[in-house]
């Protein structure tokens, strides 16, 4: 058998269950944003890891090293996010291909430097080694959090309104620019740097596990087509969603436009956009609205409801019933 017939989360599937029986009490393990252990009396311990890796998630060709240096932070930082965490301090492993100039090395670090000030964030050790052809770049991030203060993907309940912080589909609009060798000029140059140059959500994250009714929580890294299945699974709910809800920019309307690209494919398929997807019970949407307005200056969206019944989306457009297939979304029957 091939990884391909079973991918990626078909891997995880195979070995994870022999590892949950060696958790002791207080460890959430894998399945999550951030693993969970107990630091002291009043907080818990947040760990989150991610691989960059060339020609599979970044093409150096298309990426500036500061920008690379940044984005491999900010993904990190953002699972810490997702959780309602604070992040203490980072780590960085490197594979470098032997050929490489300092310059761009140097420049790398320039920009993973620039996030962690931006943050305040230390860079607290790790690893470097030599690769044979390919840059490779994995991230620790260590967070901290009250004790049971974690929004974790198994909180939603059925009537809870799933919401987003941010436009969706902006990543996926500017790798698709990067892809198509489109000139990087006015809305595509915007696209870009929001698939370039991420910002993970903690002030927002922070906001949101302090007041009541908000429920699950995670970051949007593979696109809430695929990221809502994992709080429906870890949750075992079910899920409504409105596609004409699906909040998305002027500039990737505009570009889909005259490019002729389906924008709530990319909204809703698209991912990387690392805004924060969260439950919140009904009756606190009004109320949460106002503080998130009153402290970021914009608002979040309702896209649709947490209903009980099997893990699935069941997804709508204008109030037609609209189902997901090969050629995108279609009526059903
Ligand atoms: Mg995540």
């Amino acid at each position: 058998m091939k990884l391909k017939e079973i991918g990626e989360f078909g891997f995880i599937d195979r070995f994870s269950p022999s590892f949950q029986e060696l958790l002791t009490k207080n460890l959430t393990g894998i399945g999550d944003d951030c693993a969970i252990l107990p630091m002291n009396d009043q907080e818990d311990l947040l760990v989150t890891t991610d691989l960059l890796m060339e020609d599979v998630h970044f093409l150096r060709s298309a990426i500036t090293p500061g920008q690379l240096g940044y984005k491999s932070v900010a993904v990190n930082l953002s699972d810490i996010a997702s959780m309602g965490g604070t992040p203490i301090g980072t780590f960085l492993s490197i594979a470098i291909p032997p050929d490489m100039d300092v310059e761009y090395l140097d420049e790398l670090m320039a920009g993973y430097h620039a996030i962690s000030q931006k943050y305040q964030v230390p860079l607290l050790g790790g690893d470097t080694t030599k690769s044979v052809k390919h840059l490779a770049i994995n991230v620790c991030v260590l967070g901290k959090i009250e004790k049971g203060k974690a929004r974790l993907r198994s909180m939603a309940q059925a009537g809870d309104a799933i919401c987003v912080s941010g436009p969706l589909g902006d990543s996926a609009g500017g790798l698709k620019v990067v892809l198509n060798d489109l000139a990087q000029v006015d809305d595509y140059s915007y696209l870009v740097e929001r698939h370039h140059l991420p910002e993970p959500r903690i002030a927002e994250g922070n906001l949101l596990k302090e007041f009541g009714g908000v429920h699950a929580m995670m970051d949007i890294s593979d696109g809430i087509a695929s990221d809502l299945k994992h709080i429906l699974k870890a949750s075992g709910k079910a899920a409504r969603v409105k596609l004409d809800q699906l909040p998305v920019s002027d500039e990737l309307k505009r570009v889909c436009q005259s490019q002729g690209w389906k924008v709530d494919e990319l909204a809703s398929g698209g991912g990387e956009d690392y805004e924060l997807l969260f439950t919140v019970a009904a009756d606190r949407v009004e109320a949460l609205q106002k503080a998130f307005t009153n402290q970021f200056g914009k608002s979040f969206t309702v896209i649709g409801q947490i209903e009980a019944g099997e893990p699935q989306i069941h997804w709508s457009r204008n109030g037609n019933a609209v189902e997901f297939s090969k050629g995108g979304f279609n009526h059903f029957g």
